[in-house]
């Protein structure tokens, strides 16, 4: 058998470990310190948001804003059924009922005209997802939360350096969340960031991640002691996670060009099989800038995938398929609004296939779309 290709390999700039010594080197190793603020500040460059806070996750960050949104128990939350668990489980925390939407079966993201329907007395925020790092259309999405007086929430776990209308993914709601997790684009191993749009939420987004205190404004000395102002929990990562963030972050641009030129081989090699009907595609809408998070295609039904990744892993090729759609999971049956239906999320899961890519697979990109091809001449 030939050398295996895993489906992700964490890529390394080199700098990281020199970061973490110096961090080591100066002792200071609880969250906040000076490759923190590093963080923030390289963040905020990077996506034009206001504010941007350092979490352990994207989970933590979606936490961070069920709980500043103020979702109470029996608040809706409207969300695509086609997404990854956290999305739903931070806003279910809160005591909320997730209200599942389906996906358009172009982007597979949530379907903008989907969501109004949805809206009763009870419905609080929209959460929404960018999906392989091609950016929701924000603007009908905004229109109407504003009609409704509603929050609306970006899981933009896959989105850093995807924008839309020139505009970054995480910076268009009231709260955007980012993953740093190892498969994301830019990695911590562990680590998420919150971006704090609007500036009325500064202040408690601070107290909120750092147990409820205003421990941030004590360290500026705005304030002589600091004290339990609020609900929050440990939010924050710690120096070390920061440090190993800011020499990805410092490449970030490097890195998203590296992937989308992967991104780029693929699509090109795949458009045979696409005008042939083998398969479908990943759909880029024209106002978007996407980041390159993920090649997927959509296969013929789910036997046809199935057949597909047993032959791939014959040659060791590892390709694999992605949600599980939420409405029809075990909990989601049990805790979210019934009679909602996502027929688009249920065909598209099935027949949803994501092929290797990451940062060293150049020399061997070739051996995984020869292998697709053989696949259909058989
Ligand atoms: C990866 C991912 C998450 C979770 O991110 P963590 O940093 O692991 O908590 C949440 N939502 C989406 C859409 C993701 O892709």
């Amino acid at each position: 058998m030939n050398t295996p290709i895993p489906f992700n390999r964490p890529y390394m700039t080199g700098r990281e470990l020199y970061n973490i010594a110096d961090a080591h080197f100066r002792g200071r190793l609880a969250g906040d310190g000076q490759y923190t603020q590093r963080c923030h500040g390289l963040l905020e460059e990077i996506t034009g948001t206001r504010k941007a806070l350092l979490t352990q996750s994207c989970t933590a960050a979606l936490e961070m804003s069920a709980l500043l949104a103020g979702i109470e128990p029996g608040d809706e939350v409207i969300i695509p059924s086609f997404t990854f668990v956290s999305t739903a489980n931070a806003f279910v925390l809160r005591g909320g009922v997730p209200v599942f939407a389906d996906v358009r079966p172009d982007t597979l993201n949530i379907d903008e005209r989907r969501i109004e329907p949805l809206i009763t007395g009870r419905t609080r925020a929209i959460a929404v997802v960018h999906y392989a790092g091609v950016v929701c259309d924000m603007e009908p999405v905004m229109a109407l939360a504003a009609r409704h007086g509603l929050t609306v929430i970006e899981d933009a776990a896959q989105a850093l350096l995807a924008s839309r209308n020139g505009r970054q993914g995480g910076t268009f709601g009231r709260f955007g969340t980012l993953s740093f997790h190892e498969t994301k684009n830019v990695i911590a191993g562990e680590g998420g960031a919150l971006l704090v749009n609007d500036p009325a939420d500064a202040e408690r987004a601070e107290i909120v991640r750092e147990k409820g205190t205003n421990r941030a404004q004590f360290f500026r000395g705005q304030v002589d002691k600091y004290t339990w102002c609020d609900l929050g929990s440990s939010f924050l990562p710690g120096e070390l996670t920061a440090a190993f963030l800011s020499a990805q972050l410092d490449e970030a641009r490097q890195i998203t060009q590296r992937r989308l030129r992967i991104w780029a081989r693929y699509h090109e090699a795949l458009a045979g099989l696409e005008r042939d009907g083998r398969l479908r595609r990943p759909v880029l809408p024209a106002d978007t800038e996407h980041n390159a998070h993920m090649y997927y295609v959509l296969l013929e039904d789910l036997d046809t995938r199935t057949r597909l990744i047993d032959w791939l892993k014959q040659d060791g090729i590892q390709a694999v398929f992605h949600y599980v759609p939420l409405d029809t999971s075990p909990f989601g049956q049990r805790y979210a609004r019934a009679g909602v239906h996502c027929p688009v999320t249920a065909d598209i899961s099935d027949r949803l296939l994501r092929l290797p890519l990451w940062l060293g697979l150049e020399p061997e990109q070739d051996r995984v779309i020869d292998r697709v091809r053989s696949f259909f001449r058989h």
